[in-house]
């Protein structure tokens, strides 16, 4: 932008950002959602954006983070001026399983945060498991686990693991190899309360301290803690319940996640089988 534009401008505000959704708008217009570090989740209109991806600096892609400059417009949204891009998560991008995990994560952002309202702990914990999804850091499946978990306790909805929900027994005293779980109770069920309070899913024992442990927010403790695959399974099958629960909607990236997945599975178990001679 030339000096002399900048100066007839009102800069409104400048903010590293996370871009949730993009929406066409007339002929060459994009109505854009970004997730904010100073602002949480703010919505922008970026003008010529269809028509010159000069104007913008390149591709404004889903879960780029992007600092923007912003101004004032005579519209209701206020104008995105200027983007320099700061991650473009290109590992992410040219693979599928990493792809739909970085959708689901930025379309769970999208529907949980409210407008205007700044989630500081919330954008760090987005941006870390991005980056950490693109450098192949830990397991994706892992990163989505430790992402829903760590949510959930950062927006007050944390499963309470610790006492049955109904009769507030003590779990740790209880001799059960699984326990159930009551997602509008938010917490565990114990035996002698199934009658009263209906589980709607169950976990093993060893899956519930796995859980807390991916919630406790050192990247260290959980990079070096080992989880058994059916652990990470009954995690995800979990917290792709509960969270879309109280949510109150099922985001649509998850159909796609899960549809991919099977495949992944049915190619792991055809691959497996003898072959016939
Ligand atoms: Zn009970």
């Amino acid at each position: 932008m030339k000096a002399e534009d900048r100066g007839q401008m009102t800069i409104c505000f400048t903010t590293p950002a996370i871009l949730l959704r993009r929406v066409d708008y007339g002929d060459n217009d994009l109505i854009l959602t970004f997730f904010s570090q100073t602002r949480g989740k703010i919505s922008l209109i970026a003008k010529s954006a269809r028509k010159s991806r000069k104007r913008f600096c390149g591709a404004l892609d889903l879960f780029s983070v992007f600092d923007l400059v912003c101004s004032s417009g005579r519209g209701r949204l206020p104008v995105l001026q200027e983007t320099s891009i700061k991650h473009p998560f290109c590992r992410i991008r040219s693979d599928f399983k990493k792809t739909a995990y970085a959708c689901y994560f930025v379309e769970i952002i999208n529907n949980w945060m409210e407008p205007d309202v700044s989630q500081p702990r919330v954008f760090d914990l987005l941006y870390q498991v991005l980056d950490r999804l693109d450098r192949n850091d830990l397991p994706d499946e892992l990163l989505s686990i430790v992402f829903q978990m760590t949510l959930m306790i950062i927006s007050g909805f944390s499963p309470n693991f610790s006492t049955c929900c109904h009769c507030h027994a003590d779990m740790g005293c209880l001799n059960m190899c699984r326990i159930g779980i009551n997602f509008a109770k938010g917490g565990l069920v114990c035996s002698a309360c199934n009658a009263a309070v209906s589980p709607m899913i169950t976990l093993s024992r060893g899956t519930i301290k796995q859980l807390q442990w991916m919630g406790c927010g050192n990247w260290n403790k959980i990079a070096r803690a080992r989880f058994s695959d059916q652990s990470i399974q009954e995690s995800l099958g979990f917290l792709e319940a509960f969270v879309p629960y109280h949510l109150g909607k099922e985001p649509k990236s998850l159909s796609v996640l899960r549809q991919f997945r099977n495949e992944q599975n049915n190619r792991k178990v055809i691959s497996s089988c003898p072959k016939s001679i």
